[in-house]
């Protein structure tokens, strides 16, 4: 199979390998799509098994941006990058070698934080080149702001489901209580939700259940719990086939990106008669926050337009009703309805 044709390159406008031997530096542009506006999307820092696995992380996720970029509204297009190393070998010389590279895409590409990317590093990247997004000094932690929008898609798949989006007294099982999953608990809790949490961190559970209050319970046992949503905010891939029989819930909505393990689980999920909140769709806040920054920083139309989450989602849910096909599936027309319009 060529590179060409393979799935996960899927057209994409631009791929471009950059290293630079004095920092050890070696990074993967992919550029999906610049139809909306110049391609935005974070940077990831991971130690790939091999070159080929990193290459298909970006174009996956480059391609998910040129997604939920669409769905979002944006104005922007879809891109990554990733950086294959360990975080160990990260220094600021690296990353002002990587905003080099970005430099050298002339503006297609922005670049921000993702995996093992901190804004201190975007900062140093910031020192090479201006196509950078997110900087603390801009729009800031992006977090909060897709709490909010998680927060929103939750109270809308609740009303799809029951005719009213009240999350009072609802049992929501939340995995991983860290940037967003905090914010998060905090909107679930101020609705009159009860939390269920589970992470790896014990700091950032006592923070919850002191602040807040929650039950906590086993990493592994938080498929099991007696609740009415499920919002995975850790890793992607937590909805599998291992884990999928076990859910009580009858919702899935959580911030994390790629939750289905694979694209099956779309359809299986419908099947098992749970709503499941497209990630790219509801977990779009940040995304939209950073949007805010090109005429002038303003939290308050950031808030709102990140609030339209919830119809965004309703839509989403009623046109999977009509053509009785899954939440995943409709997502994406949706997104290249958009695309084809330009
Ligand atoms: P984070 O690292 O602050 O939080 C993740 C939390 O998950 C941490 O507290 C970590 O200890 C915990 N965790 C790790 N492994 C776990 C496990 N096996 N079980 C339970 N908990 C575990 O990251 P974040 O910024 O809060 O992002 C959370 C998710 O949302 C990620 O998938 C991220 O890609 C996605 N996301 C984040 C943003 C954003 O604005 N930060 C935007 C879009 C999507």
């Amino acid at each position: 199979m060529s590179f060409f044709d393979s799935e996960a390159f899927d057209n994409h406008e631009e791929v471009a390998y950059f290293s630079d031997a004095e920092t050890g530096l070696k990074a993967i542009i992919a550029v999906h799509s610049t139809t909306l506006g110049p391609a935005v999307g974070g940077c990831r820092m991971w130690r790939y098994d091999d070159d080929a696995a990193a290459l298909r992380d970006a174009l996956r996720l480059s391609r998910g941006m040129t997604y939920k970029n669409a769905i979002a509204d944006v104005g922007f297009g879809g891109g990554k990058a990733v950086i294959i190393a360990d975080q160990s070998m990260k220094t600021p010389e690296m990353m002002q070698a990587f905003g080099r590279a970005v430099a050298k895409i002339g503006g297609r590409y922005y670049t921000a934080e993702d995996v093992g990317i901190s804004p201190t590093d975007i900062g140093e990247v910031s020192k090479e080149t201006e196509f950078v997004a997110g900087l603390e000094h801009t729009s800031g932690d992006p977090s909060p702001f897709t709490a909010l929008g998680t927060f929103v898609g939750i109270q809308a798949s609740v009303k799809h489901l029951t005719g009213s989006d009240s999350l009072e007294g609802k049992r929501v099982a939340v995995q991983g209580v860290g940037h967003v999953g905090y914010y998060l608990c905090e909107h679930l809790k101020k609705a009159g939700a009860e939390l269920m949490i589970c992470d790896i961190n014990q700091s950032y559970l006592d923070r919850v259940v002191e602040n807040l209050g929650a039950t906590v319970v086993g990493i592994d046992e938080i498929y099991d719990q007696d609740v009415d949503i499920y919002a995975p905010c850790a890793l992607g891939a937590t909805i599998n086939a291992n884990t999928l029989p076990r859910l009580k819930a009858k919702i899935v909505a959580g911030c994390a990106n790629n939750q289905l393990a694979t694209p099956e689980m779309d359809q299986a999920l419908t099947d098992a008669g749970i709503l499941y909140a497209p990630d790219y769709v509801i977990n779009a806040g940040g995304i939209i926050n950073i949007s805010f920054e090109r005429d002038g920083y303003c939290a308050d139309k950031a808030t709102e337009k990140v609030e339209r989450i919830y119809h965004t989602l309703s839509d989403i849910y009623q046109r999977a009703s009509k053509e009785n096909t899954p939440t995943g599936i409709q997502a994406d027309r949706l997104a290249r309805e958009i695309l084809a319009k330009g």
